[in-house]
């Protein structure tokens, strides 16, 4: 699917849900339908702050380790999801366990090992990611 395409779909949906919520007796089932529909878009590509379309990138991998790395950009754009939004890096390495990924760090109290993490804000993204 290309970039327009996308737009046209996401222009689309916004459109449905618009229609939806002006009905006089709006339907929560066709709004939960619709939200599904949008999760699952999610899951694909989002629309970044200045309306381009971007991928949600499948192919990345951690240069600690060599484990694929989770995009989570699009979830953390998701009205519904407070914690992926505050909580969660832009981008995490799928291996949680400190012996295998050097990249990853304690808590505080050492009683949790979060896994090697990049915020597109901190500039440390790697290179070789074309991001
Ligand atoms: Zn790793």
């Amino acid at each position: 699917m290309d970039k327009h395409s996308k737009k046209i779909l996401n222009d689309a949906l916004f459109e449905l849900q618009t229609e939806i919520e002006l009905l006089d007796n709006p339907s929560g089932h066709l709004l939960k339908i619709l939200e599904k529909v949008k999760s699952s878009i999610a899951s694909v590509f989002f629309f970044a702050d200045d309306g381009d379309v971007v991928d949600i990138r499948t192919d990345l991998k951690c240069p600690h380790c060599e484990s694929l790395v989770y995009d989570n950009r699009a979830k953390k754009r998701d009205p519904n999801d407070s914690y992926y939004k505050t909580k969660k890096p832009d981008f995490a390495c799928s291996n949680y366990e400190p012996e295998d990924c050097s990249g990853g760090q304690w808590n505080p109290d050492k009683t949790v090992y979060w896994s090697a993490s990049w915020w597109q804000t901190s500039g440390n993204i790697p290179k070789e990611w074309n991001i």
